[in-house]
């Protein structure tokens, strides 16, 4: 039986059987099992900032693993300290850091810390944005506006008002005196890398300010130098009262951070939240791995000639390029985004059919120059056998 059929029968089906199975990589090359090489331009979904097999993140797991690979919370250890105050100082703002596991986690720690936020000030409700994507435990689904995903599990245990993305009249609108927190992504990533129109952030950060509302940033798609800068709100001059981080942090292990300034960061106290994976000693030596290691000046040069790339191509199939840094939504003129993601892997190339008219990009920040032509050289036909 193929490893895809024991896949099929061994799991649950939510996920449905991936077209690729994975053996090895290195750098932003991976093969299948098969031995087959693809240059991989999705990155474990904007995870593998370093690539993969980087020699500062294997040399930092295995001599952490090796040395002390857990304590639980009932101890510190030293790469944590020294995660923490990583943050802070690329954060450039007073903080306090919670760590977990994953990006839903870091979110269920922020929408906690908003529950203890509006209880303190006699409010009651949140904003969140329409096609916005938040995670999937209950908590966090509760602010992800993505009716599809949401609808069989409610009700929900929080109250989430939804407003268009980027509209900041209709954010203002529906900030009022009794709105604890408004979550928003700097950039949808899962809605199809959609950018909002400049200044939305701003007026965001404005907007819960004249209400008293707590702004959260779930960067956890478009933080750790993804965009070009450590952390995309960073380009919008606005600082979030609550910031949350995963995927690229770890470049490749599990580790979210929930990060609070001001009063968000001291609205916990002692035994209100834990976990007991949050933090351990090997993802934060990852985490310490990949903040050590990206390069912010790298990755805008080779982003700049991917998108300069890309948008020379006349294709009939493409329409544009929307997003930042090495984060792109390739905009196609038909729904044909599994053919294209199909065509690319036939080709050598892993990228993600994201929505039905997007394809996702989002390579490793270590991805090279030639690395980026020969994607932009073979995306030409690679769409043309998408439209065949
Ligand atoms: N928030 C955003 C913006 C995300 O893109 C994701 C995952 O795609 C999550 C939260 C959930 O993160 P995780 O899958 O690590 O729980």
């Amino acid at each position: 039986m193929s490893l895809f059929d024991r896949f099929e029968q061994a799991f649950m089906p939510n996920y449905g059987v991936p077209p690729v199975a994975l053996a090895r990589g290195e750098g932003t090359r991976v093969w299948d099992v098969d031995g087959r090489a693809y240059l991989d331009f999705i990155g474990g979904i904007a995870v593998t900032s370093l690539g993969h097999a980087h020699p500062a993140l294997v040399e930092a797991v295995s001599s952490q693993v090796a040395t002390l690979a857990h304590t639980s919370n009932l101890f510190l250890h030293e790469p944590e300290v020294l995660l923490a105050e990583k943050l802070l100082e690329l954060l450039q703002a007073p903080g306090r850091v919670f760590l977990a596991n994953s990006g839903t986690e870091a979110n269920e720690a922020a929408l906690k810390l908003a529950i203890k936020y509006g209880k303190r000030h006699g409010r009651t409700y949140f904003v969140a944005a329409e096609n916005g994507f938040h995670g999937r435990t209950l908590g966090a689904l509760s602010l992800t506006g993505k009716q599809a995903i949401r609808d069989q599990f409610g009700p929900f245990p929080v109250e989430v008002r939804f407003v268009p993305y980027g509209d900041a009249d209709a954010l203002k609108a529906a900030v009022t005196g009794e709105c604890a927190a408004v979550f928003l992504e700097p950039t949808q990533g899962e809605a199809g890398v959609v950018p909002p129109p400049d200044g939305y952030l701003a007026a965001a950060r404005e907007i819960c300010d004249a209400a008293g509302a707590l702004l959260v940033a779930d960067e956890i798609q478009s933080a750790i130098g993804r965009t070009g800068h450590w952390f995309a709100h960073q380009a919008d001059g606005c600082t979030p009262d609550i910031l949350t981080l995963a995927k690229g942090l770890g470049g490749g292990l599990p580790i979210g951070a929930c990060v609070g300034f001001g009063e968000a960061g001291t609205l916990f106290d002692k035994g209100d939240h834990g976990s007991t994976f949050g933090g351990n000693p090997v993802s934060c030596a990852a985490a310490l791995a990949v903040l050590a290691n990206v390069d912010l000046g790298h990755v805008r040069t080779v982003a700049a000639r991917l998108r300069d790339g890309l948008e020379a191509i006349g294709h009939p199939l493409l329409k544009g390029v929307r997003g930042r840094g090495l984060w792109l939504g390739v905009v196609l003129t038909e729904p044909v985004s599994a053919r294209v993601q199909k065509a690319a892997a036939d080709a050598g190339f892993l990228v993600n059919a994201l929505q039905p008219d997007a394809v996702r990009l989002a390579p490793p920040l270590v991805v090279t120059e030639q690395e980026i032509d020969a994607f932009v050289t073979a995306f030409p036909r690679i769409l043309s056998e998408a439209a065949k």
